[in-house]
């Protein structure tokens, strides 16, 4: 049950180099990557409540949905077993099996059960036959939906909030994120704090829609800046300027970014404040959200 007891807040840190001191800001970095040795960041804030309500509900087992290399089925199958749940996840691609990537060879070691469907069946999620069959099949089932994005991810990635405000004596303008279903993004929104999101897929403009309705209050949406510019190529892809910019970055702060995330909401809030994005004064919080166990070997060379 120790994923389910409060932890201690994770630290923030100060970050100072050459960019931020010419932008005339105060740069935080908020390490959720440190929140749990294997559910990282915002997996963990995503999914506390989750499986809180599934335990409260009398369930023994819970359900989710992602592909091959997806942080959630990683995040699911670790804080599963953590809290003492079954889990099952659908996998997207039935030519696959867990042998197909480290992080699916992860949850079948936790203990994960996987099911494999088509792209097609997958769109439909538990629409599907297939998995209308497993749940009829296993009978009462929580389920939480991909990426973990749901209400009640929002109040979990809110106690981030909380614990920056307390940590910080004066106040944030804005918490920078990384954004993929836009749940946490939604999370900070709804805390209330102003939010920038930076998008890790290609046409994330798709993003803004979808954090209205997990907020569901378009007072609180004016708040969100979202950035559709910084994703390298789309989700998962990355270049050779990105790369340079993690290692160059990590060098100088010593801590790690990876190329899916963290690595390219870093990137983009370097772009804005050396572009003078940000008035004078500002304090910008950046959340890692973790994802280490994604980074690229070859960012270490
Ligand atoms: C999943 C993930 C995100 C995206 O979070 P959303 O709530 O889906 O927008 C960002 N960073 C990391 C490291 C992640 O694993």
């Amino acid at each position: 049950m120790d994923f389910l007891t409060p932890t201690r807040p994770t630290p923030l840190q100060e970050l100072r180099d050459e960019v931020v001191q010419e932008a005339g800001v105060r740069l935080y970095i908020k390490r959720d990557d440190l929140i749990h040795p294997a559910v990282s960041g915002n997996k963990w804030r995503k999914l506390k409540y989750n499986l809180i309500r599934a335990k409260e509900l009398g369930h023994d087992s819970v359900l989710t949905f992602g592909g091959a290399y997806s942080n959630h089925l990683f995040a699911m199958a670790a804080a599963g077993k953590a809290a003492d749940l079954n889990t099952i996840g659908v996998v997207r691609g039935d030519e696959l099996t867990a042998y197909s990537s480290p992080t699916l060879q992860y949850c079948q070691k936790q203990g994960m059960q996987l099911h494999f469907i088509s792209r097609e069946a997958y769109r439909q999620k538990e629409c599907s036959e297939q998995v209308k069959h497993l749940l009829k099949e296993r009978g009462d089932i929580f389920i939480v939906p991909e990426g973990g994005s749901n209400e009640l991810a929002l109040p979990g990635v809110g106690e981030m909030v909380q614990e920056v405000e307390q940590q910080l004596t004066h106040l944030t303008d804005y918490f920078a994120v990384a954004a993929g279903t836009g749940g946490t993004a939604a999370g900070i929104l709804s805390a209330p704090a102003p939010v920038l999101a930076f998008s890790a897929l290609k046409r994330g403009e798709f993003l803004r829609e979808e954090i209205r309705t997990l907020v569901g209050d378009t007072a609180l949406v004016e708040h969100l800046q979202l950035f559709t510019d910084y994703h390298f190529g789309g989700y998962a892809r990355y270049t050779s300027e990105l790369l340079d910019f993690i290692r160059s970055f990590e060098q100088q702060h010593g801590i790690p970014l990876e190329q899916v995330y963290t690595g390219k909401m870093m990137f983009g809030l370097y772009d804005l404040m050396q572009k003078g994005y940000f008035t004078p004064g500002s304090t910008l919080v950046a959340v890692h959200t973790g994802g280490l166990q994604g980074r690229l070997a070859s960012l270490d060379k």
